[in-house]
Order: C-alpha cells, then structure tokens, then sequence
C-alpha cells in the first residue's frame, strides 16, 4: 500500500468568521492510497483547535508505514495501528481513513452508502452556513443563499441578535445557531438562548467552552430548544461524559478520525436517546462526500464546506434544493476536476 499526499488551499467565497477565528484560505491536504492499481483518495482539514496544522498532518502522513499490511480491507487493524501511533492528529487519522474506505468501495464496485446498508434517498437536507459579518454582508449571503432551506447561523459575539434581527427581516425559513463556545457564563448563555427560542431557532450548537460542562448541564435545564455538543465530542469515548448537559452530538470526520470512528459513534448516540448531526470543516469534495455516505442515518447534516469555497479540487455529492444528492458511482463518488 503506497500512501502519498498533497496539500492544496481551498479559497474562501467569502471571509469565514466564526467566535474564535477569521480565514480567507484553509488548507487540506489531499491523501492517495494505493494498492493494486486502485487509488483511493482521502482528506485532512486540519484544525488548531484540535491541536493540528499542515505540518502536524503531513509529518503524521510521512511517518506511519503502510507498507507492513497486505491490503486495505484490514481496516481494523490497520486503523487501531494508525490510531496508537501518536495520540491527536485525528484529521490525519481521517485522511487515512477516509482514502482506505474509498479504496474498497472502488474494489468491490459499489458506493459506499450501498455497501453499508443505506438508502440514498433517505439523506437529510443539509443546513447552508451563515459566518459572522458586517450586517450589509449577512443581507448579502443571505440571499445568495436562496436555494438553501435552513442556515446555520455563527453566533457569540456581542451584537448576535442584531445578526438574527439582519436574517429574520429577509426570511421565515429554519435557523439553526453556532456559538462556537462564544458565551463564558450561564447566564449569559441563557439569556441569549430564551431570546434565540422567540426568533424561531431550532437548535444551539456548543453555546458554552467545552471545559464548562457543568454549566451546560445547568443550561439544558433552564432552555427548551436542543443543545448540540460539538467541541465537547471528539470520538465516541465522549459521548457517556455528555448525558444531562447535551441533547445531540455534532460528528466530524476530521475530530472523529474517520469514517468508521463516525459509525460507532452513530450508533452509540442514539442508543443513548441522542440526535445525531453530522458536520464538517472548511473542506473540499473529498471529506464531504465522504460524510454525506453516512448521511442517511442521521437526525441533521451541515456538509457546507465544499460549497463555501470557490476552488475545489473534486466534485461529488451535490446540493439540490438543499437535500444531499449521492451518486452511484464507487467508493465516495468523486471525481477529480483538473
Ligand atoms: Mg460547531
């Protein structure tokens, strides 16, 4: 199995601000497995929150050793080998992840949602991500949003309202709030969540920092919209230390370190009464494809990154009128643009 790796600046259509952090270009790194003449294709979009940057992934990428496994349908093992390797580096871990899964798609012929079980009718619509802007901008996005029926909306920041205010006056359509861990007290948090609920919101997703679990739990009891853990969640060992202060969690492929990291934690979130919502990173057609085959088993899907940007690499699962439309083509159903 040869494993190589390029890393590539995905261009934002529009500054991305959230709470924490404002960008114009992320990186990825793009990873090829190959083996038996088939190539697999994978993705990191690394994250300084988790602790990871280009560099992190692709000396991760260059010191592991594929080599020493006969093929990548030994995904077990070769997962558990990559996963003990270093701790973090859970977006490099993706990357290797995501390529082997492609890989055996691609071998036995057939997408992945079909291999696992799914029907691809059943995907949910995905929510279109609203940054945080100058009111004028927020106008703008908004309605160069219109073919997407539910925005997610970055919130915590000291004028939130004004932004929902901005978004309400243009449209009725679902929002869904992200405050990143934007608001530092309960209080606060609270406050800020009883108003959200008058403006129709669905849900909050990580109102307060994840070391203030406590709060949270404090907070659940105080609103009555659903709370959506996401820098809380990592992998599935999070997921017991979440019950009383989360209603859902938020998968990521690049914090789960993988495809199958992500089933597991499908499965274990709804034995647990939990809504499942699958998210992403800024990342290109390669990591969203790859979590849109997961798609139908989830409550919620935000897989906006690819659309966010206005240079991607791949194409593969499409956006229409805001439903995720897989293919049937093998492996993640993407394929190379130039
Ligand atoms: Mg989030």
């Amino acid at each position: 199995m040869d494993l190589s790796f390029t890393s590539y600046n995905l261009h934002l259509i529009h500054t991305f601000t959230i709470s924490r952090s404002s960008k114009n270009i992320e990186p990825c790194i793009i990873v090829e497995l190959t083996h038996g003449g088939i190539t697999g294709y994978g993705e990191a979009a690394p994250s300084e929150r988790y602790g990871e940057t280009p560099e992190t992934v692709m000396n991760f990428l260059k010191s592991v050793n594929l080599s020493i496994f006969d093929e990548p349908f030994q995904l077990e093992e070769i997962l558990s080998y990559v996963n003990e390797f270093a701790p973090g580096n859970t977006s490099a871990k993706a990357a290797i992840d995501i390529a082997l899964h492609d890989w055996i798609g691609k071998k036995l012929n057939l997408p992945l949602w079909k291999l696992w079980g799914l029907n691809k009718e059943k995907t949910p619509l995905t929510s279109f991500t609203i940054g945080i802007d100058t009111l004028e901008v927020i106008e703008k996005k908004v309605r160069e949003a219109e073919p997407y029926p539910i925005f997610k909306v970055k919130v915590g920041i000291p004028n939130d309202e004004e932004i929902i205010k901005t978004i309400r006056k243009i449209t009725n359509k679902a929002i869904r709030v992200d405050a990143n861990e934007g608001w530092k007290s309960k209080e606060q948090a609270r406050d800020k969540i009883l108003w959200l609920e008058e403006q129709g919101v669905e849900f909050i997703e990580q109102p307060m920092p994840a070391s203030q679990l406590d709060d949270t739990a404090w907070l659940r009891e105080q609103v009555h919209i659903p709370i959506i853990a996401d820098e809380n969640v990592l992998d599935v060992h999070d997921i017991p230390t979440l019950y009383g202060a989360f209603d859902g969690i938020n998968i990521k492929l690049m914090k789960s370190t993988g495809l199958r990291e992500a089933m597991r934690m499908i499965h274990t979130a709804k034995a647990a009464n939990m809504k499942v919502m699958l998210g992403c990173m800024i990342e290109s057609s390669v990591a969203i494809s790859a979590a849109a085959q997961l798609s139908p088993m989830v409550d919620y899907a935000d897989l906006d990154g690819n659309i966010l940007i206005s240079n991607d690499p791949f194409s593969g699962v499409q956006v229409v009128h805001g439903k995720l439309e897989l293919n049937s083509s093998a492996g993640l159903g993407i394929t190379f643009r130039k």
